[in-house]
């Protein structure tokens, strides 16, 4: 570690399970060009041999330095390289895996890590999840996103032709080792998606970190590594206290899905790849900002300040055009309906989200339709 010079500082965040006693506790951890800490992965292996699995994109660039280091501290190492891309989050991707494990004879002890985004990290987390009925896994994350959101939280899983992420299990890994240096190579698109969920946790729980997003966004673009270390610390201290306190979904980890809802009717309509998740999501939460407005929760002076930090976050804050029929069927897939009944993620203030389900079609129509101009 080069002295004095902060972004080499690393920051862990412990998910904290107890008291629940049979649950494991685990790190985060955080920092510019922490991956070459090689140790952090070793110490914490029950047996010295992994499996590594990758895509296409991010195998050439990190999978060699990796799996050199790795080497050099006499861990066995196995590389299971995937084809990129959501299409690819299926059955047929997940034998890969099974193949590979099989054909290798890994054994219940040897760890499985994820190398790459959230495709990489859903499909690897299940396999793990269900290898043997589970093998310990670690993530190491190398999109924003999944450096703030996927890999934390347990959620594994793929998509099955009738709907996205309807297969799948909880899950926990060993630990989290989240790198921002890696995210020097990802494509300012995927960079500015990844801010969505960023700024999603000021939305729901967080008003100062969403007041320090306004003042930092132009330094997050420019990926500063110290800017960069804090929004990635924030938002996993965030959402690692939300999975605490409930892991399985049942009470208030359902905030985390503000946006989504509108979201995934996009993404869905759209066509899935068209827009980006964090796009849909962006949109999504100024369609759930408005309708917060218009439930007389927040007023205008919000919904523009909600509007401004996506737009500088070079996100799309206008609904795509879909007749508001279609919206409304797309929002009733949503895996949160219960009992036909959709449940929409509002805000009471910047900071302070809750769960309604008291909306009125009447008003969820003109949500829709106001916010597509
Ligand atoms: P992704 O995994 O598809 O990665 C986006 C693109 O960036 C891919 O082409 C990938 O190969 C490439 N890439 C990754 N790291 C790179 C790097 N460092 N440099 C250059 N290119 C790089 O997409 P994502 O946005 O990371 O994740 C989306 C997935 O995560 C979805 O499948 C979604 O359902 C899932 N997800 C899961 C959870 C959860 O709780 N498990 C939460 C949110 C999203
Ligand atoms: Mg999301």
């Amino acid at each position: 570690i080069m002295q004095g010079d902060q972004s080499n500082i690393m920051q862990t965040i412990m998910v904290d399970f107890t008291p629940s006693a049979e649950k494991r506790s685990y790190p985060i951890h955080i920092g510019h060009g922490i991956l070459q800490h090689i140790d952090l992965i070793v110490s914490c292996l029950p047996q010295k041999r992994v499996a590594i699995v990758s895509n296409s994109t991010v195998a050439p660039l990190y999978l060699e330095k990796l799996q050199t280091a790795l080497e050099k501290q006499g861990v066995r190492t196995m590389p299971i390289i995937l084809p990129d891309g959501e299409t690819h989050k299926n059955w047929e991707t997940l034998n890969i895996i099974f193949d590979a494990l099989l054909k290798n004879h890994c054994e219940r002890n040897t760890t499985i890590l994820a190398l790459g985004g959230g495709v990489v990290g859903d499909l690897t987390g299940f396999a793990a999840a269900t290898y043997l009925r589970g093998v310990p896994f670690i993530q190491i994350p190398t999109t924003l996103l999944a450096q703030v959101d996927s890999s934390v939280g347990g959620k594994t899983g793929i998509n099955h032709p009738l709907g996205k992420n309807m297969i799948g299990a909880f899950y926990q890994p060993l630990m989290v080792l989240a790198d921002s240096a890696t995210l020097n190579t990802l494509p300012d698109r995927e960079l500015r998606a990844g801010l969505a969920e960023v700024i999603k946790y000021g939305l729901i729980r967080d008003p100062a970190f969403f007041d320090w997003l306004e003042q930092n966004m132009h330094r997050l673009l420019a990926r500063d590594p110290v800017t960069l270390n804090e929004a990635i610390q924030r938002s996993c201290e965030n959402k690692a206290e939300i999975v605490a306190a409930d892991e399985k979904e049942k009470g208030i980890r359902a905030l985390l899905n503000l946006g989504h809802t509108f979201g995934h009717a996009i993404e869905n309509g759209m066509g899935y790849g068209v827009w980006l998740h964090g796009e849909a999501v962006a949109a999504g939460t100024v369609m759930a900002a408005e309708l917060s407005r218009r439930m007389k929760l927040i007023s205008e002076a919000d919904v523009q300040r909600i509007r401004k930090i996506f737009i500088q976050a070079g996100l799309p804050v206008v609904a795509p055009e879909m007749p508001a029929e279609k919206y409304l069927e797309l929002m009733l897939l949503d895996k949160k309906v219960e009992s036909g009944k959709t449940r929409f993620i509002v805000l009471n203030r910047i900071g302070e989200a809750v769960m309604r389900a008291d909306i009125t079609p009447a008003v969820l129509n003109e949500t829709i339709l106001a916010c597509m101009t």
